[in-house]
């Protein structure tokens, strides 16, 4: 047996098969006895791959813009560029396999190209990579992508965002990784999704876990790969106790979330696409708190379509029955990293070109999801946030902006529901102004988790900063004050929707400090409503 440890992001008991996530798809060389036929092989990839890229293009266009649609094309120019494809052909003839050729001449040269002073040139070597990715997918017929045939633990050095949302969340019993932070949206999503999950773990990650049976503790932060029976017995019994305590909980289900001296609260949940719904009627919550956009752009190749954003908001404000769903707009950056934006590498990309930055700037992808948003309010009770917010200069844009989508859609017939227009509050310049920002807008949601890393000056994704990351600083405590007196005091409601509001050590405060709303993942209302109810305050 063997046993390790690391930090838990989730408390519970998983039991399965190891499913070890390998973030670099293996390309071995193979030796090539035919080179002609290799060659056609190669120039046969070319012709589909500019196949899809003009369809791709088309399509860019059509739903996005002329702009966007020219990566499309700066790309397709790669497939007849001589230094790129005679390289590769060079390398067939020295009796190397198209995809292997591909894979070396693809890396070596995004490497020459990241190197160049030029940014815009330095931009290239991702077009590069991406063709090549696309040219080894058709030569291989494979997706290079992970599968997994039944239910077990994933095992990983990180996951990002992206690499999450393309996994198989039914099969997911556990992760484990070697990385991360407690504040990572990996973290976030095993909170949501209600499994057992440890970062920054001592495990060695090696393909032969592949298919070992491993322990997840989740209430102690350890990992056992091959338990003996001693173990595997004590771990049963553990896991047995924690459903009774989630079957204890189900006296809290349907009930009002209001304390013992009538403070009444929204208890609401944070997801990340309809994909999530199950979890928030499995936990009970009232309403959608949160509603991460940014995961319907993730572990895609170009950017969903308005009806598709449309499909997605619907079946969330359907699946809701009036319920008030609060979708954000867009926070896309940072670590939530999509190839298709082609954002330029940052120093600071927390400081960066994120969220609604990204949105005033590109005004189409802004104005694609705001028509989403506002044809789904005609299906029931939607309000809108925007994240990132630092000025009141950024609200009146994004009014005007909304103002204009709403004209669009209903000079096109649209019956649309009113619809709450709010903001996060991440920043410490938001918090600061807050009385100003009051009166311009229906509501305020604090992001505790931007919040305290832009208060504290402490990077969230950071592991080595986990023990000064202290988010029961007295900073962020009197900011969470400031920022509930001054929505009162101008008339609007406040919520959190950031991890701390799911913190039990701090809901007393919180109703203290009259929140109206408190957003958590789904797997957390039922904990949070008895704590609740149970309060004096
Ligand atoms: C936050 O910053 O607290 C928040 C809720 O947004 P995200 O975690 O998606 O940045
Ligand atoms: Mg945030």
């Amino acid at each position: 047996m063997i046993k390790g440890s690391g930090r838990p992001v989730y408390s519970g008991v998983a039991i399965g098969k190891i499913f070890v996530f390998s973030k670099s798809r293996q390309i071995n060389r193979t030796k090539c006895s035919d080179i002609e036929k290799e060659i056609k092989r190669f120039n046969d990839a070319i012709a589909v791959a500019k196949e899809e890229l003009n369809v791709l293009y088309e399509k860019t266009k059509r739903e996005i813009g002329e702009e966007q649609a020219e990566i499309i094309e700066v790309q397709s120019l790669f497939l007849d560029d001589l230094d790129y494809t005679e390289g590769i052909i060079d390398m067939i003839k020295a009796g190397s396999d198209a995809a292997f050729s591909t894979h070396e001449i693809g890396d070596a040269q995004a490497s020459a190209f990241a190197q160049l002073d030029d940014e815009y040139m330095k931009a290239r070597a991702a077009d590069i990579k991406d063709i090549s990715d696309r040219l080894i997918k058709i030569l291989t017929g494979s997706e290079g992508s992970f599968k997994m045939d039944s239910p077990g633990i994933v095992v990983a050095e990180d996951l990002s965002p992206s690499e999450t949302v393309s996994l198989d969340k039914e099969k997911i019993l556990a992760f484990v990784t070697r990385q991360g932070s407690s504040n990572s949206h990996t973290a976030i999503l095993a909170r949501v999704m209600n499994i057992p999950s440890l970062v920054l773990t001592d495990i060695d990650i090696d393909p032969s876990l592949n298919g070992r049976t491993m322990i997840v503790d989740g209430f102690a932060g350890n990992y056992y790969i091959d338990p003996d029976d001693e173990t595997m017995n004590s771990m049963l019994l553990k896991q047995k106790g924690a459903l009774e305590h989630k079957a204890e909980l189900d006296a809290y289900r349907k009930r009002e979330s209001i304390s013992k001296s009538g403070k009444k609260v929204n208890l609401f949940a944070n997801i990340g696409s309809p994909d999530d719904l199950k979890y928030v009627l499995d936990g009970d919550a009232e309403g959608i708190g949160l509603l991460r956009s940014e995961f319907l752009y993730l572990g895609r190749h170009d950017y969903p379509s308005e009806y598709e954003l449309f499909t997605a908001y619907k079946k969330v404000v359907e699946t809701m029955e009036g319920k008030k769903v609060v979708i954000r707009t867009l926070d896309i950056g940072a670590d939530k990293k999509v190839d298709y934006f082609n954002l330029e590498k940052e120093e600071n990309p927390a400081l960066g070109y994120r969220g609604i930055r990204i949105c005033l700037r590109e005004k189409e992808i802004f104005k694609t999801q705001l028509r989403a948003i506002y044809r789904a309010s005609e299906f029931g009770k939607v309000s809108i946030m925007f994240p990132m917010i630092i000025s009141l200069k950024e609200i009146k844009e994004i009014k005007e902006t909304c103002a204009e989508v709403i004209k669009e859609l209903e000079a096109e017939g649209c019956n649309l529901n009113p619809v709450e227009l709010g903001i996060m509050i991440e920043t410490p310049a938001a918090a600061i102004i807050s009385d100003v920002l009051a009166k311009e807008v229906d509501f305020f949601s604090v992001g505790t988790n931007d919040l305290t890393q832009y208060t504290l000056a402490l990077d969230r994704q950071n592991e080595k900063l986990d023990s000064f990351y202290d988010s029961h600083h007295e900073a962020i405590m009197r900011l969470l004050k400031i920022i509930a007196d001054n929505a009162h005091k101008a008339g609007i409601w406040a919520g959190i929707c950031g991890e701390l509001a799911g913190d039990l050590t701090l809901t007393d405060e919180f109703l203290k400090m009259g929140y109206d709303e408190l957003s958590v993942a789904p797997s957390r209302v039922l904990e949070l409503r008895k704590k609740i109810i149970e309060s004096e305050v």
